[in-house]
């Protein structure tokens, strides 16, 4: 990790590649010689003297230093191989992975607070992180969440007790975009002595929440990073002795919930990593430019990579460079019915995208949040985390001729009345595609 200081804000030093980075991780060749890693099918593996298990054990030997194995859902090579490339993309020092996104967050938040404690968190979280801290976990453990509008510091600040363990955060919320301070936020956290835990989810490759100070980072691989939208899993990257925490035989969450990652999933996984950097490059290109020209068009849009973005200049600084704002984007068409026909019309009739959860994926995915995603909120929390009924969610995809989609996309608007009619076609011509 870049930053090691526990109090003030950070930048980073030196810009970082992840793209370098996680090529310089690629370096673990297959059983015979492969170009790719072995999948590592067993669950259970053998030592050479009998004196040498009770020492693996007892932590005496490690799958790190020593490259000993014991049983899978402890650690698998092929698994333990991918949480080392994702902790290289994240410029951390160790990653694991698990089952899920979700397996992840909550994870990473037992470890970090016992029952009783308090965690302080966004306001605008997935819905079932927001699920998990405001019910879930106080049922179950006693430990309690405060929300609050991360962009707002001082509140941020003001919310914290001194039972606080955690602040949580997305880099960008999900679904409103939100992009959160990730150096105040960590210079806050350690000044309470909690951790800063980041959701970095959306934005895998363009911004690295441990160069700014993030204790914790974690992902639903589900998403961007695997890309293709057929598998479910996730992973926690953090430093050394954080990592090795979750996987303690004793009270490790990661080890003892048991939300273990198959190592036919991690295989899988890694080998979308190498083309990770292009597509998070492509989705930024696009979304930009159809942001812009709907931004133009005077339509309800919000992107970070847009100028009129409240946290576009922060988001320009926490950036690494060459990979854009990301592929998400919203539309604000006023009603859920308006929101309705709007995704019908681009799914049945233009065949745009797909009205579907989730996001990352090479097709575009659209969701109206408020009653999908973030339907745990109840209308109180919807409203605090500015979630209206007709939001429309855009995971920008990256198949098919970049003019017919922006046709498309153009077109379903005006069917709907958001755009005039008039514009149609004249748009294009106008805006080129930024580079
Ligand atoms: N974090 C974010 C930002 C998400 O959008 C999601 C799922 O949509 C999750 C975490 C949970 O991930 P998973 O579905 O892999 O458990």
């Amino acid at each position: 990790m870049a930053n090691t200081e526990q109090d003030g804000p950070m930048t980073p030093a030196a810009p970082f590649d992840p793209a370098a980075a996680l090529a310089a991780s690629k370096h673990t060749f297959g059983e015979h010689g492969g170009v790719n890693m072995s999948i590592e099918a067993s669950t259970t593996f053998t030592v050479m003297t009998a004196a040498t298990m009770p020492e693996i054990f007892a932590g005496q030997r490690t799958a790190d230093r020593d490259g000993c194995f014991l049983y899978a859902r402890h650690f698998n090579p092929t698994v333990y191989t991918l949480g080392r490339e994702l902790a290289a993309l994240e410029d951390a020092e160790a990653g694991y992975c698990c089952a899920s996104g979700m397996a992840a967050v909550s994870a990473a938040l037992l470890q970090l607070a016992d029952a009783g404690d308090h965690i302080v968190s966004s306001a605008t979280v997935y819905g079932g992180t927001h699920a998990l801290l405001r019910e879930l976990l106080p049922q179950k453990t006693g430990i309690t969440t405060t929300f609050v509008p991360i962009d707002d510091l001082a509140a941020v600040e003001a919310a914290f007790t001194p039972r606080t363990r955690v602040l949580y955060t997305e880099t960008v919320s999900n679904p409103t975009l939100v992009v959160s301070d990730l150096a105040a936020l960590a210079a806050i956290a350690h000044r309470h002595d909690a951790a800063l835990v980041v959701d970095n989810t959306f934005c895998p490759v363009l911004i690295t929440p441990t160069r700014f100070g993030a204790d914790v980072v974690v992902h639903s691989l589900t998403k961007y990073i695997n890309g293709a939208s057929d598998l479910v899993a996730g992973a926690v990257v953090g430093r050394a002795d954080f990592i090795a925490r979750l996987m303690d035989l004793h009270t490790g969450t990661l080890m003892l919930l048991g939300p273990t990652m198959d190592p036919r999933a991690a295989f899988e996984v890694s080998m979308r990593l190498p083309h990770l950097p292009l597509r998070m490059a492509e989705h930024s290109r696009r979304a930009l430019l159809f942001a812009t020209r709907l931004a133009e068009l005077g339509a309800p849009v919000v992107y970070p990579g847009l100028p009129t973005h409240p946290q576009h200049a922060l988001m320009r600084r926490m950036l690494n460079p060459d990979h854009g704002f990301g592929g998400m984007l919203t539309l604000d068409l006023g009603t859920r019915d308006r929101a309705y026909r709007f995704m019908d019309i681009l799914q049945n009739q233009h065949r745009f995208g797909f009205m579907a959860v989730s996001l990352g994926y090479a097709e575009t995915l659209m969701s109206c949040s408020a009653s999908s995603t973030s339907s745990e909120l109840d209308d109180d929390a919807l409203r605090a985390a500015g979630i209206s009924p007709g939001l429309v969610r855009l995971s920008l995809g990256y198949t098919g001729a970049v003019e017919d989609r922006w046709q498309q996309l153009h077109a379903a608007l005006v069917e709907v009345g958001t755009l005039d009619r008039q514009n149609i076609g004249t748009q294009a011509n106008r805006t080129g595609t930024p580079s």
